[in-house]
């Protein structure tokens, strides 16, 4: 079983699928052209399966999908079809929800448990502006297409950017009441392309429950302690939940049994990881299956005890949130 140094079971798997994605979020992309990887520095789907297999023989029991966007790489409906017949307990996807109404049948089929999806605003316009897409009724119609299915309820993310969408703290709670999905709030990190991150505009886990609250009473719900977000229901018994995802004013590092396998084949053992651990180059000159478990296992190994937003020489990874896969 993969355990790092600490004593951190490792059972979670992030795969990013491709770095291509079909919106620019000015919290994550640049509006330059695209800086993506040629196809053939991506992992196959052959090659994705061979160490999807591995990592779960390592006693990987969750594995979310994602991207960049994994809804635009052809294909990923049999990835995740495959996933499940290897028996992964928990198997879910993090999508921006534009392709997603289409498809949300055949990812049922294919053994999906559970879907995210990113809304960032509830304004079309300002959606529009956050996302540089005008998809603003394709994503609302993903989310109605996941609450009508068996993804029900859907858990819906945002990202608050103090100035931009902080004025909608309420509204958002209140479409959790009206939908019964799982909104979830995620405190803006420094993994932006434009490097515009600043602490000020960080908008506080304290604070959206803090204005949640004063509104409607929440509750806490009970977790387990290596999830990332804090999570509440309404006190009124309105349907819908409330989620509090704080990795930069309460860092959650201690219990964290998350590990990343980026679109080109790297391993990241935090987000903020300064080194990426090359498998695509080993898998490529032919290791055997052992040859990569041990790799794995030492990297595990040596995770990162927590990351260090919050250091004064903190200094932020080069790969953008985008190239790792969130
Ligand atoms: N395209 C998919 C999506 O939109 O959900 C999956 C990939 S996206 C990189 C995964 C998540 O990362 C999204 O919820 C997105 O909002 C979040 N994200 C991107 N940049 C971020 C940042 N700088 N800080 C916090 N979250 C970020």
């Amino acid at each position: 079983m993969l355990q790092d140094k600490f004593g951190r079971q490792i059972t979670d798997l992030r795969i990013s699928v491709t770095d291509r994605c079909n919106f620019r979020c000015v919290y994550c992309r640049s509006a330059d052209p695209e800086n993506y990887r040629p196809e053939g520095e991506l992992l196959s789907w052959a090659e994705l399966d061979r160490l999807a297999k591995i990592f779960v023989a390592m006693g990987i029991r969750k594995i979310r999908v994602t991207g960049g966007e994994p809804l635009v790489r052809p294909g990923v409906e049999h990835f995740i079809s495959r996933l499940a017949a290897l028996g992964v307990q928990d198997l879910s996807i993090t999508t921006n929800g534009h392709l997603l109404a289409e498809r949300c049948d055949r990812l049922i089929r294919a053994g999906l448990h559970r879907i995210n999806i990113s809304l960032d605003s509830l304004d079309p316009l300002k959606f529009g502006r956050i996302t540089r897409t005008r998809t603003f009724d394709s994503v609302m119609a993903g989310i109605d297409a996941a609450q009508k299915s068996s993804l029900a309820p859907a858990k819906i993310n945002a990202v608050l950017v103090r100035g931009i969408n902080d004025d909608e703290v309420e509204a958002f709670a209140a479409f959790a009441r009206d939908r019964g999905v799982i909104m979830r709030f995620i405190e803006f990190m420094p993994l932006d392309a434009d490097r515009h991150w600043s602490r000020s505009l960080v908008v506080p886990a304290a604070e959206i429950h803090r204005r949640i609250d004063a509104r409607w009473k929440l509750e806490p719900i009970p977790h387990e302690r290596s999830e990332t977000a804090r999570k509440y229901r309404f006190a009124d018994a309105a349907p819908g939940e409330i989620g509090l995802i704080a990795p930069v004013t309460q860092p959650f590092c201690g219990f964290c049994s998350r590990i990343r396998l980026t679109a080109d084949g790297k391993l990241r053992t935090c987000l903020f990881s300064k080194e990426d651990r090359d498998l695509r180059g080993l898998l490529r000159d032919g290791a055997s299956d052992e040859d990569l478990s041990f790799f794995i296992t030492s990297v595990v190994h040596e995770k990162e005890e927590g990351h260090r937003i919050n250091e004064p020489d903190f200094v932020p990874p080069s790969r953008t949130m985008v190239f790792i896969g969130g």
